[in-house]
């Protein structure tokens, strides 16, 4: 299987604080990549370099083969992601941002760009409404729109769920499976819902203080680790000290 994502030794560096420390992973065609670790560790700075908005210290991001320093424009137009460092403008209509992100994108059947997915993601109704005005779940559910706008191949996705209840919590992880299933892109999910991890990721990298301290399917690290399920995996790595700092 092609790798997507070819992220080999990358460090960030912000001032003094290493807050990358040289890290290596790839994320395959049609595969959901779990990305963990406690707040701190690194994962939202990974994400940022992915998407081309920090300068690794150090290292190499290649996007579907090519070098992402040297063909952004080209990359940018196969990514997109939901970030909760970048939100949609406030006072548009929802339409309106779907539109000016489309419109970004170069996506060339707008109206039925938009008409599908917000057919998929029940946001019809919400099509005239302020953005600034809806609700966290029906805020969530349009920055997804947007982020798959331009039917990207790569979709990073930075905490989708966290504030979200669980009914629209289950809705967005279904959607993505589903999603996920029929178009084969690649992933990377940053999360701290270990359950939603479990379902929707094949691979989990956990992350600490800057590094991987370990990455496995869930189950593997489970075995590994003896716990039951992945929140006690996660709450054993984070607390232990000696063995990893
Ligand atoms: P996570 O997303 O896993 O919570 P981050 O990537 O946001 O972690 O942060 C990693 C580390 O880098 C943290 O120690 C954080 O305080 C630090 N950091 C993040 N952004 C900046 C910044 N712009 N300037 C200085 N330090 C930063
Ligand atoms: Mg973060």
């Amino acid at each position: 299987m092609k790798n997507l994502i070819e992220v080999k030794n990358i460090k960030k560096n912000y001032g003094k604080k290493e807050a990358v420390k040289g890290i290596s992973f790839n994320v395959q065609e049609n595969e959901i990549l779990g990305l963990l670790g406690p707040n701190g560790s690194g994962k939202t700075t990974t994400i940022g370099m992915l998407l081309g908005l920090l300068k690794p210290t150090s290292g190499q991001i290649l996007i579907n083969n090519l070098k992402l320093e040297n063909h952004r424009i080209e990359i940018l137009e196969m990514i997109n992601f939901i970030s909760p460092y970048i939100e949609l403008p406030k006072k548009l209509t929802v339409k309106q941002n779907l539109n000016v992100y489309a419109k970004l994108y170069k996506v060339q059947n707008i109206k039925e760009r938009i008409e599908y997915l917000s057919e998929k993601l029940r946001i019809k109704e919400l099509l005239d409404s302020i953005t600034g005005e809806l609700s966290s779940g029906q805020k969530n559910r349009v920055s997804l729109a947007k982020a798959l706008i331009n039917e990207p191949r790569v979709l990073l996705l930075d905490e989708p769920t966290a504030s979200l209840d669980p009914e629209v919590g289950d809705f967005v992880r279904t959607f993505l499976e589903e999603y996920k299933k029929e178009k084969k892109i690649s992933v990377l999910l940053a999360s701290h819902n270990m359950s939603e991890v479990t379902r929707l990721c094949k691979s989990v990298l956990m992350m600490k203080n800057g590094e991987i301290i370990d990455q496995g399917t869930p189950d593997d690290l489970i075995t590994k680790h003896g716990r039951t399920n992945l929140e006690e995996v996660f709450l054993k790595l984070s607390r232990s000290k000696s063995e990893f700092n």
